[in-house]
């Protein structure tokens, strides 16, 4: 099958594009199509490094993907070949702790497909069979694709984590990317006024257009005091950032005394002076966040049937382009998700 995968790390011809194996599914695992897949930063560190992540090369790149089913290993009968699918990109282990209180991305031996694991660039993919998510109808298979890793993190930081509610203000860093993005859909879904900040103005009157209320222009504008003129000297009530080292500070002095940040990544570096005094007499709620429960990709899933949600996608990359694709997301060139399309045919 055709494949894209990483040899090695770090090197420019570290990412290629040829044959592999076609999987076999193990007993309680079933065989996916991959129609589309989507581009994550994760990628981009896997083709870098990939230091801290078990895994042996060659190693499958993607984390999300969306197709049909095709071939079911043995003790499956939930599922039939032609099911249309999404994966949920965490393959847990069902009975530690965390997986038994429903906390699956906690799983003491989770796998994610494209980290640990073979991932979703590729024509077939074997996951266990709890990680399968039914694909309505009314969802296409790019958009299946947008939704495991950018809109299920945004879902669980906003809805869970930081529990935006109607008329509270939110501030998001690097308004262009794929999570942040999302995190501005989910915060106005949840009724709040949202403030996105970036480098480049052309994405700032884009998110205005959807649905933020004052874009920022950190390179010209102060962060923090356009935040304290937006909400009257008070500061916003959440932050959400990903971007780490740069925006912390930020974050720190933009949020309201009691306020929440909820971080997802730390894209610009993971150490931010952390400016305690301030955390403990300010009362600051800090929450980490990474990927969501199968109950919040469930309801994600629900949000997106209903087109509560429309995720934003960039760009669709043919299956030859994933290296051009994975350019384009180092360059932050992106409004959105960039999918890749596995299969050529594919809508
Ligand atoms: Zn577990």
């Amino acid at each position: 099958m055709h494949a894209v995968y990483l040899r090695s790390h770090g090197e420019t011809d570290s990412v290629v594009v040829a044959e592999r194996p076609l999987p076999q599914p193990a007993a309680g695992q079933v065989r996916v199509h991959v129609e589309c897949a989507a581009c994550n930063h994760v990628d981009l560190y896997m083709r870098n490094s990939g230091k801290g992540i078990t895994h042996a090369l060659p190693l499958i790149l993607g984390v999300d993907g969306a197709g049909s089913v095709d071939a079911i290993g043995a003790g499956i009968d939930n599922w039939r070949a032609g099911d249309r699918v999404v994966i949920y990109p965490a393959q847990t282990c069902g009975h530690c702790e965390f997986c038994r209180s429903g906390q699956q991305m906690l799983c003491l031996k989770c796998k994610v497909v494209g980290e640990h694991i073979d991932g979703t660039f590729a024509e077939f993919v074997c996951v266990d069979e709890s990680t399968l998510f039914a694909l309505p109808d009314d969802i296409a298979f790019d958009v299946a694709a947008t939704l495991p890793t950018a809109y299920l993190t945004a879902w669980r930081m906003i809805m869970t984590q930081a529990r935006v509610q109607p008329a509270e203000t939110v501030l998001i860093h690097g308004i262009g990317g794929g999570v942040a993005l999302a995190s501005m859909q989910m915060a106005r879904l949840a009724g709040a006024r949202v403030i996105v900040t970036s480098s480049s103005d052309d994405k700032l009157e884009r998110a205005r257009q959807l649905a933020a209320e004052r874009g920022v222009n950190h390179r010209r504008e102060d962060v923090v005091a356009a935040v304290m003129e937006f909400t009257r000297g008070r500061g916003v009530d959440v932050v959400i950032d990903n971007v780490g080292e740069a925006s912390w500070p930020a974050s720190l002095r933009a949020v309201r005394r009691g306020g929440r940040i909820v971080t997802c990544g730390a894209t610009s570096g993971p150490q931010p002076s952390a400016d305690l005094q301030r955390v403990f007499i300010r009362q600051i709620q800090i929450s980490g966040s990474t990927l969501g429960t199968h109950d919040e990709f469930r309801a994600l899933l629900a949000a997106v049937a209903q087109r509560q949600i429309v995720p934003v996608i960039d760009r669709s990359f043919d299956f030859d382009e994933a290296e051009h694709a994975l350019t384009w997301l180092e360059q932050g060139r992106q409004f959105g998700k960039l999918t890749l399309k596995i299969n050529p045919g594919s809508r």
